[in-house]
């Protein structure tokens, strides 16, 4: 064998692909070797020899791991915004695997100097990237960017692994014209940027309305559905129409405002903007279950089709952050949730179920070809569970 690893996944009943464009995959059968999708197709064709692991679906759903687009970890699977441990393991058992971090903004004492900020951003980049709570990968060591940052800054910050900045807003940059020098320089050296919208979040933070979300024009319009205070209605609407970035609708929002939002990226016939995050830790605690319930509530009350508003948490956040996990296809990381119809669901089906508003049952969570969980602790028991043959 040329390999260490190899991942048969059989018998799946729905596979589930990320892709809006085509969402459901006519396979049962997914092959990874050594964490890399190798093959997808049905059983009879595939090449299951020599495999380390076998799991068998026992027809349930497989689907990209979801990814949450707005956390605010601190370190490792602590948080000191509700004094939780291991709020990231739980949310693994909500079939998240892989989180980005919009700021690190609850480390206690937190640098608000330069330097300190950069030295902070790139710890925690290093930290995150060293060890992987639960098996999750955290995209983490994004700093809240202050006034006098100049561009060698953002070069500094780039050459030593920095790829994200934090909230635009939650610092002191909060003028368009200040903040659309920042992002510039971020952007020209590969950082990614999230703006803050809406109201204040906590006490010390403040209003982001649509005229420095337009000007600043960070990567993406960070929930844009408030965390948790909205923009008024013609705001949000507007920044659909006028802004070409993401649309992030985080579960710690206003759901009224996430709708409004939904319906209007439909209407504009660019879903592919729409991608989905907690906003946790925060004041309404973690949620590890945030990202489903973003999932179902989207479904339900916004008249999507449950297999597209999945690929709202995986593959169009995948394709927006750069990833290369969120999509079943060949060559992407192995990280998969497996999941079934919750016991008993009204739905017929599990996408009938959550179109129902209800949540699948999770009965297993893989990452790199690994498996990390098996039965969620979370979520409520799925109909039928996956097994691990070998
Ligand atoms: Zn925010």
């Amino acid at each position: 064998m040329a390999f260490k690893e190899k991942l048969v996944v059989k018998n799946i009943g729905l596979l589930i692909s990320g892709d809006l464009e085509n969402p459901v995959l006519d396979a049962n059968t997914v092959i990874a070797i050594d964490g890399l999708i190798t093959e997808i197709g049905k059983g009879k064709d595939c090449n299951l020899e020599e495999a380390t692991q076998i799991v068998d679906a026992k027809g349930t759903t497989v689907c990209p791991g979801l990814i949450d687009s707005h956390v605010h970890p601190v370190a490792g699977d602590w948080t000191p915004r509700q004094s939780q441990l291991n709020w990231i393991d739980s949310t693994l058992h909500g079939g998240v695997t892989t989180m980005i971090s919009a700021g690190e903004v609850h480390m206690p004492g937190r640098p608000k100097d330069i330097v300190g900020l950069k030295a902070m951003a790139v710890a925690s980049q290093r930290m995150f990237e060293n060890f992987r709570p639960s098996g999750v990968k955290v995209h983490a060591g994004a700093p809240v960017i202050e006034q006098g940052m100049v561009e060698e800054d953002f070069k500094e910050l780039a050459e030593n692994g920095v790829k994200l900045l934090g909230e635009v807003g939650l610092g002191s940059v909060k003028a368009g014209e200040e903040a659309q020098k920042m992002v510039g320089w971020a952007r020209k050296y590969g950082i990614q940027s999230t703006i803050h919208t809406g109201g204040p979040s906590i006490p010390g933070s403040g209003l982001i309305d649509k005229d420095v979300i337009l000007d600043a024009d960070a990567d993406i319009i960070g929930h844009i559905n408030g965390g948790h205070t909205a923009l008024p209605d013609e705001q949000i609407v507007c920044l659909c129409e006028q802004c070409g970035r993401g649309i992030e609708i985080v579960h710690n929002g206003n759901s009224r405002a996430a709708l409004l939002a939904l319906r209007t990226a439909n209407e504009l016939n660019q879903l592919e903007r729409v991608i989905l995050g907690t906003d946790g830790p925060a004041g309404s605690g973690v949620q590890p279950l945030g990202i489903l319930r973003t999932v179902a509530m989207l479904s339900s009350l916004g008249d999507i089709n449950a297999e597209t508003a999945l690929c709202f948490a995986t593959g169009n956040t995948a394709r927006m952050r750069d990833l290369d996990c969120g999509l079943i296809e060949v060559g992407r990381s192995a990280d998969f949730v497996i999941m079934d119809k919750a016991q008993h669901t009204a739905g017929k089906t599990i996408l009938d179920s959550i179109q129902l508003g209800d949540l699948p049952g999770i009965g297993m969570t893989i990452i790199d070809g690994l498996v990390r969980s098996q039965r969620s602790r979370n979520t409520p028991p799925a109909t039928t569970l996956p097994e691990t043959v070998f």
